[in-house]
Protein backbone atom coordinates (compact mmCIF):
# COMPACT_ATOMS: atom_id res chain seq x y z
CA UNK A 1 0.00 0.00 0.00
CA UNK A 2 1.45 3.22 -0.83
CA UNK A 3 1.69 6.03 1.66
CA UNK A 4 -0.89 8.28 0.29
CA UNK A 5 -3.93 5.67 0.48
CA UNK A 6 -2.61 4.53 4.57
CA UNK A 7 -3.19 8.12 5.03
CA UNK A 8 -6.36 8.43 3.56
CA UNK A 9 -7.17 5.58 5.42
CA UNK A 10 -5.92 6.44 8.58
CA UNK A 11 -7.96 9.74 8.17
CA UNK A 12 -10.40 8.44 7.58
CA UNK A 13 -10.77 5.56 10.09
CA UNK A 14 -10.04 8.92 12.67
CA UNK A 15 -13.22 10.58 11.08
CA UNK A 16 -15.45 7.64 11.70
CA UNK A 17 -13.63 7.90 15.33
CA UNK A 18 -15.14 11.31 15.29
CA UNK A 19 -18.27 10.66 14.54
CA UNK A 20 -18.78 7.78 17.07
CA UNK A 21 -17.78 10.43 19.28
CA UNK A 22 -19.94 13.53 18.12
CA UNK A 23 -22.84 10.60 18.25
CA UNK A 24 -22.33 9.39 21.51
CA UNK A 25 -22.10 13.10 22.62
CA UNK A 26 -25.27 14.00 20.86
CA UNK A 27 -27.40 11.18 22.62
CA UNK A 28 -25.99 11.44 26.28
CA UNK A 29 -29.35 11.09 28.30
CA UNK A 30 -28.25 13.26 30.83
CA UNK A 31 -27.31 16.23 28.53
CA UNK A 32 -29.80 19.75 29.14
CA UNK A 33 -32.19 20.13 25.58
CA UNK A 34 -32.79 23.34 24.15
CA UNK A 35 -35.86 21.95 21.63
CA UNK A 36 -38.08 18.98 22.69
CA UNK A 37 -40.81 19.29 19.96
CA UNK A 38 -41.86 20.77 16.97
CA UNK A 39 -44.63 23.09 17.69
CA UNK A 40 -45.61 23.73 14.56
CA UNK A 41 -44.88 24.22 10.67
CA UNK A 42 -45.51 27.09 8.71
CA UNK A 43 -46.38 27.34 5.11
CA UNK A 44 -46.59 30.35 3.40
CA UNK A 45 -50.47 30.64 1.35
CA UNK A 46 -51.91 33.84 -1.07
CA UNK A 47 -55.43 32.62 0.67
CA UNK A 48 -55.97 30.49 3.59
CA UNK A 49 -59.20 29.68 3.11
CA UNK A 50 -59.13 28.44 -0.41
CA UNK A 51 -55.37 26.48 1.17
CA UNK A 52 -57.90 25.06 3.69
CA UNK A 53 -60.23 23.62 1.60
CA UNK A 54 -57.35 22.40 -1.11
CA UNK A 55 -55.50 20.62 1.87
CA UNK A 56 -58.63 19.03 3.71
CA UNK A 57 -59.92 17.77 0.29
CA UNK A 58 -56.52 16.12 -0.19
CA UNK A 59 -56.34 14.99 3.66
CA UNK A 60 -58.97 14.94 5.11
CA UNK A 61 -57.39 16.55 8.10
CA UNK A 62 -58.92 19.72 8.85
CA UNK A 63 -61.55 19.18 11.89
CA UNK A 64 -60.80 22.33 13.85
CA UNK A 65 -59.64 25.42 12.70
CA UNK A 66 -58.55 28.75 14.39
CA UNK A 67 -58.16 31.56 11.96
CA UNK A 68 -56.49 34.83 13.90
CA UNK A 69 -55.18 38.28 12.40
CA UNK A 70 -51.85 39.59 13.86
CA UNK A 71 -51.40 43.14 12.23
CA UNK A 72 -48.01 44.16 13.58
CA UNK A 73 -46.39 40.83 11.58
CA UNK A 74 -49.19 41.48 8.42
CA UNK A 75 -50.66 38.33 8.17
CA UNK A 76 -53.86 36.05 8.72
CA UNK A 77 -53.14 32.70 9.95
CA UNK A 78 -54.88 29.42 10.12
CA UNK A 79 -54.17 26.93 12.70
CA UNK A 80 -55.06 23.24 11.80
CA UNK A 81 -53.99 21.30 15.26
CA UNK A 82 -52.85 17.79 14.30
CA UNK A 83 -51.23 15.07 17.43
CA UNK A 84 -48.92 17.00 18.98
CA UNK A 85 -48.17 19.71 16.33
CA UNK A 86 -49.92 22.04 14.38
CA UNK A 87 -49.70 23.43 10.67
CA UNK A 88 -50.34 26.93 10.23
CA UNK A 89 -51.27 28.51 7.16
CA UNK A 90 -50.39 32.09 6.49
CA UNK A 91 -51.19 34.57 4.09
CA UNK A 92 -50.40 38.40 3.97
CA UNK A 93 -52.19 41.09 4.86
CA UNK A 94 -49.56 43.88 4.08
CA UNK A 95 -47.69 44.07 1.01
CA UNK A 96 -44.97 45.50 3.07
CA UNK A 97 -44.93 41.87 5.25
CA UNK A 98 -42.45 39.45 5.19
CA UNK A 99 -44.77 36.90 4.14
CA UNK A 100 -45.76 38.87 1.08
CA UNK A 101 -42.21 39.17 0.00
CA UNK A 102 -41.69 35.32 0.20
CA UNK A 103 -44.34 34.93 -1.99
CA UNK A 104 -43.68 37.26 -4.82
CA UNK A 105 -39.86 35.87 -4.67
CA UNK A 106 -40.76 31.83 -4.31
CA UNK A 107 -44.40 31.59 -4.42
CA UNK A 108 -46.57 29.12 -1.60
CA UNK A 109 -44.63 26.36 0.04
CA UNK A 110 -43.04 25.57 2.86
CA UNK A 111 -42.13 29.15 4.87
CA UNK A 112 -40.66 27.69 8.47
CA UNK A 113 -40.80 24.94 11.08
CA UNK A 114 -41.30 26.21 14.61
CA UNK A 115 -39.19 24.61 17.38
CA UNK A 116 -40.73 24.70 20.75
CA UNK A 117 -38.31 26.03 23.79
CA UNK A 118 -39.20 26.68 27.46
CA UNK A 119 -37.33 29.65 27.89
CA UNK A 120 -36.85 31.62 24.82
CA UNK A 121 -34.60 34.70 26.24
CA UNK A 122 -32.37 32.02 27.42
CA UNK A 123 -32.56 30.43 23.82
CA UNK A 124 -32.43 33.32 22.23
CA UNK A 125 -28.85 34.47 24.27
CA UNK A 126 -27.51 31.28 24.12
CA UNK A 127 -27.92 31.26 19.94
CA UNK A 128 -26.52 34.84 19.56
CA UNK A 129 -23.47 33.58 21.62
CA UNK A 130 -23.18 29.99 19.49
CA UNK A 131 -22.91 33.02 16.04
CA UNK A 132 -27.02 32.03 14.71
CA UNK A 133 -27.78 35.12 12.97
CA UNK A 134 -31.11 36.02 15.02
CA UNK A 135 -33.69 38.05 12.98
CA UNK A 136 -35.21 39.07 16.01
CA UNK A 137 -32.95 39.75 18.97
CA UNK A 138 -36.28 39.94 21.44
CA UNK A 139 -39.20 37.59 21.19
CA UNK A 140 -42.16 39.19 20.31
CA UNK A 141 -45.62 38.26 21.62
CA UNK A 142 -47.04 35.61 18.65
CA UNK A 143 -50.11 33.51 18.69
CA UNK A 144 -49.65 31.27 21.00
CA UNK A 145 -47.13 32.72 23.37
CA UNK A 146 -43.61 34.39 22.35
CA UNK A 147 -42.19 33.75 19.22
CA UNK A 148 -38.62 34.81 17.21
CA UNK A 149 -37.29 33.87 14.10
CA UNK A 150 -33.63 32.77 13.44
CA UNK A 151 -32.15 33.68 9.73
CA UNK A 152 -32.07 30.66 7.56
CA UNK A 153 -28.08 31.36 6.60
CA UNK A 154 -27.40 29.72 10.25
CA UNK A 155 -30.04 26.99 10.16
CA UNK A 156 -28.89 24.99 6.45
CA UNK A 157 -31.44 27.69 4.22
CA UNK A 158 -34.37 26.55 6.98
CA UNK A 159 -36.35 29.56 8.46
CA UNK A 160 -36.82 28.21 11.99
CA UNK A 161 -38.67 30.25 14.29
CA UNK A 162 -38.65 29.88 18.32
CA UNK A 163 -41.85 29.49 20.50
CA UNK A 164 -42.49 29.64 24.13
CA UNK A 165 -46.36 28.86 24.84
CA UNK A 166 -47.72 31.34 27.93
ZN1 LIG B 1 -44.97 30.07 13.18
Amino acid sequence: MDKGSQERITRKAKSLEEELRLAQELTKRERKVMVRRVSHIGIAVRNIYEALAHYDKLFEFVSLVRVETLPEQGVKVAIIPLDNIEIELIEPIDPQAGIAKFLEKRGEGLHHISFEVDDISKSLKSLGQKGAQLINREAWQGIRGKSAFIHPASTKGVLIELAQRE
